[in-house]
């Protein structure tokens, strides 16, 4: 693992108000308490997913900028051993891209008590990474697919990188990274119909989708409300061809709601996370490339870790500063709200 960071001189930390953050969990005003953390490990992708990314790519945080792998198991380790973070999802930009991946996963679920380990891939060169993946003790995998049509794929992603993916899936599953989750994002009049294909190929192959409302954080903040396939629409061109009951389980604070497809065991999800918010149980607290803690995807402020991490802050001070970047999470995001401003990072260096 890289050690080298910049150390910047600890008389420039600001000095935390004594009494200020508590001891315990990450627990807001509004008595939530995140449990799940979200972990970006770059802001560099390979693909170009159009509400996500501009084709020409984004201005990448420079490397001395970006957390070391020993400086993010660090903070994975306070935030498991010191305020109570049961899951862990690395997600990104793109986190297959991070040669470190194996081994900040090894180290993480090595972790007392062992969390929850995921990863959210395009699974652009998962097929060679799976085995490793599984070696390292990860537990379950989501990737990302619009599309099961090779120039559609090329269209939404300026990459001619399907097979890939098909193939990076098929790797997950017999590394046994299982149950393999598809995450779809549809757009009007682009990929629509892709929906029951894709529904289709996931009950053939045993995975599991989830349709996920396109959200505000594209870098080019061209997203409308008006234009965005919601969950109502998604749910009209399934059942049109496919009988769904709802799924009775315990939905807890998974974002997915989720339907019984066709009489299988198996189950179709949908988080409307625009159109039915469930920011009410939101249980995540998310940590970017680069070390600043946002309390919520369309958070407009960040608490910056880094520069703690890098003057000298013991566990302590870390944990307790996290703690405080956690109280004032707003009660929900505020799409609706006609004073709603998108964040200035996009979904890719937020860590989706
Ligand atoms: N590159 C990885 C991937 O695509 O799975 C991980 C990062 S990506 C930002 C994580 C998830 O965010 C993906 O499933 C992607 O579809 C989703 N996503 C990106 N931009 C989004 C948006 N504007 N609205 C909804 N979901 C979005
Ligand atoms: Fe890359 Fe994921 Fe964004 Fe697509 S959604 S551009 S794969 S970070």
């Amino acid at each position: 693992m890289t050690t080298s960071s910049p150390l910047p001189d600890p008389q420039l930390r600001p000095q935390l108000v004594p009494g200020s953050a508590g001891t315990g969990g990450l627990v807001d005003r509004h008595g939530r308490t995140a449990t799940d953390l979200r972990v970006s490990l770059t802001d560099r992708c390979n693909l170009r997913c159009t509400y996500c990314m501009p084709p020409e790519g984004l201005q990448w945080l420079p490397k001395v900028e970006q957390l070391t792998d020993d400086e993010v198991v660090r903070l994975v380790r306070i935030g498991v051993e010191h305020l109570g973070i049961r899951e862990v999802r690395f997600t990104g930009g793109e986190p297959l891209l991070r040669p470190g991946l194996p081994g900040i996963v090894a180290a993480t679920t090595a972790l007392l008590p062992r969390p929850e380990v995921s990863l959210t891939t395009n699974a652009v060169g998962l097929s060679r990474m799976a085995p490793a993946l599984a070696a390292a003790g990860l537990d379950r995998i989501n990737v990302s697919l619009d599309t099961l049509d090779r120039e559609r794929f090329t269209q939404l992603t300026y990459r001619d990188r399907l097979p890939d993916v098909l193939a990076g899936l098929k790797a997950a599953k017999d590394a046994g990274l299982t149950p393999v989750k598809i995450n779809t994002v549809l757009l009007r009049g682009i990929n629509e119909d892709d929906a029951v294909p894709l529904l289709e190929y996931c009950l053939e192959h045993g995975y599991e989708l989830r349709f996920i409302e396109q959200m505000p954080l594209d870098a080019h903040h061209a997203w409308t409300r008006g234009e965005m396939v919601t969950a109502e629409d998604i749910l009209a061109k399934l059942t049109a061809s496919h009988t769904l009951v709802p799924d009775v389980e315990e939905r807890g604070a998974a974002p997915a709601e989720r339907w019984l497809v066709d009489g299988t065991g198996l189950t179709v999800g949908v988080i409307a996370s625009v159109t039915r918010s469930f920011c009410g149980a939101c249980d995540r607290t998310r940590l970017t490339a680069d070390g600043q803690i946002r309390n919520c995807l369309f958070a407009r402020e960040e608490s910056d870790l880094r520069f703690a991490l890098r003057s000298g802050a013991d566990d302590q001070e870390i944990a307790d500063r996290w703690r405080i970047a956690t109280l004032n999470k707003l009660p929900g995001h505020g799409i609706d709200d006609p004073s709603f401003l998108q964040p200035s990072r996009p979904m890719s260096a937020i860590g989706g």
